[in-house]
């Protein structure tokens, strides 16, 4: 045997246990109680810890070149490094379509950025941005890629579909058995608030969340759902931020549509008093912040398992690139980091609060979507014959989050001087340790493109 992990609690969507776990070839090869006699190349002795099967953050933006030139602050490379020490072991980026170009010749350019770079596996979504090549939709899915973004928004950057554009990239997708996420806000209500703030002088960053109220994530979310249900291709809600957001997938659900939904830690943790600071400008996101009452609301909505999991959005910019506070805030690049403390910013906010359990916990950052995105079981589990890739967590480590004690190539972090119980300790992908206690110890590029199965419609 490879590596025994001994004495811990595994825990998996199901339960938890006590247990040892042994990996061979970087499958998980072995599960069992008590002392079987079984000897390995390396053992870790987990008493007190608990193992997770690899978080998988579904939603994520390494080195993404934003409005004009400017590329976020973190190569695949560096990104996929600061994941690792935050427990994750899969991530799914995106390959954008430039309107006009072929999504299939953005795809092949994206990995060949990301092939090779990769501390951990990864996957990748296309983002659709006009009706031109349709016809490479069967081609992507064959290349491993089975879900496409929309925006409804950002007509400014050429990214938007209309609605008649969306029901004929519904009805293709469906077709061929994919599935479509959108990015859902009111492009023209965005569009019109933001000329009548700007235009009065009303450019600071906290307007940037009156630029796009509750209404205009709403209206979207209602109207792609609509859309979804009359062409029967499954929705999945990117970053849903209000309540009115959260209700609406509820209410989908409870119809039987196939639809599916995710939120994020800032959505959870921060409200829009983060833009009133003189750092308030580094919060810009879209869509942004909100309030106590959506924080409970969506908190609410992931315990009872309306919304399908958790992921970051991770979007990271240095000061300067987010113009240091001097720029109005609709030229403000819009992102934040999140990847590397999702988990034990998650696992204090909902477990330690004992909202959700830990079997729970699993499902949001590591079952749901694996098997949603079509990696299920080779990635969020901890059965036999799959991969070996776990988080060895430590759920008695106070940590006090700080950029210093992060692995970003940034100064700063939306949730310095929050305090944590719980901490991953030890990374490990397909069977190979990646960070043990605060040092990256694995190989830096060993992660690979993982090609992902399409959704079976059928058995709906
Ligand atoms: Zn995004």
């Amino acid at each position: 045997m490879d590596l025994l992990i001994k004495n811990g609690t595994l825990v998996d969507n199901v339960g938890m246990y006590p247990g040892n776990l042994g990996i061979v070839n970087g499958k998980i090869a072995v599960i069992f109680q008590g002392n079987k006699g079984y000897s390995a190349d390396q053992e870790i002795d987990a008493t007190g810890k608990l193992i997770f099967p690899g978080i998988i953050d579904s939603h994520v933006h390494f080195q993404l070149q934003d409005m004009g030139n400017t590329i976020s602050t973190d190569s695949f490379a560096s990104g996929s490094k600061s994941a690792a020490f935050g427990g994750i072991t899969t991530f799914i980026d995106f390959a954008d379509q430039t309107r006009g170009e072929s999504p299939l010749k953005g795809f092949h350019a994206r990995r060949r950025v990301a092939d090779g770079q990769v501390a951990i596996d990864y996957s990748l979504h296309i983002s659709k941005t006009d009706l031109e090549f349709l016809d490479e939709i069967p081609e992507l899915i064959k290349e491993g890629v089975s879900s496409f973004k929309f925006f409804t928004t950002y007509s400014w950057r050429n990214l938007d579909l209309t609605d008649a554009q969306l029901i004929s990239f519904f009805k293709e997708v469906r077709k061929h058995r994919g599935f479509v996420i959108g990015h859902c806000e009111n492009d023209s209500m965005v569009q019109y608030n933001r000329k009548q703030l700007i235009d009065n002088n009303k450019t600071d960053a906290i307007f940037h969340a009156r630029s796009r109220p509750h209404l205009v994530e709403e209206e979207a979310i209602q109207r792609a759902i609509l859309l979804a249900r009359r062409t029967r291709v499954h929705l999945h809600l990117a970053h849903i931020s209000t309540k009115q957001g959260g209700d609406l997938l509820a209410q989908a659900k409870l119809k039987n549509q196939r639809i599916s939904g995710e939120t994020c830690p800032q959505y959870l943790l921060l409200n829009e008093k983060a833009y009133t600071s003189p750092d308030g400008y580094l919060n810009l996101m879209s869509p942004p912040l909100r309030h106590t009452k959506d924080q409970q609301a969506l908190i609410n909505h992931l315990s009872v398992g309306t919304i399908d999991q958790i992921v970051t959005d991770h979007c990271e910019f240095s000061r300067d690139s987010k113009g240091g506070g001097k720029l109005p805030f609709h030229e403000v690049l819009n992102g934040i980091p999140g990847i590397e403390t999702s988990l034990p910013l998650i696992h204090e906010l909902l477990v330690n609060s004992r909202k959700i359990t830990y079997p729970q916990l699993i499902q949001l950052l590591s079952t749901n979507p694996a098997k949603l995105f079509g990696l299920y079981p080779q990635k969020g589990s901890l059965q036999i014959g799959t991969d070996a890739d776990l988080v060895i967590f430590d759920p008695k480590l106070r940590q006090e989050i700080t950029p210093q004690t992060l692995h970003y190539n940034i100064d700063w972090n939306p949730y310095t001087n929050f305090l944590v119980t719980g901490w991953p300790i030890t990374t490990i992908l397909r069977g190979g340790i990646l960070c043990n206690n605060g040092e990256f110890v694995g190989q830096p590029h060993r992660g690979v493109f993982l090609k992902r199965k399409h959704l079976n419609y059928m058995s709906i």
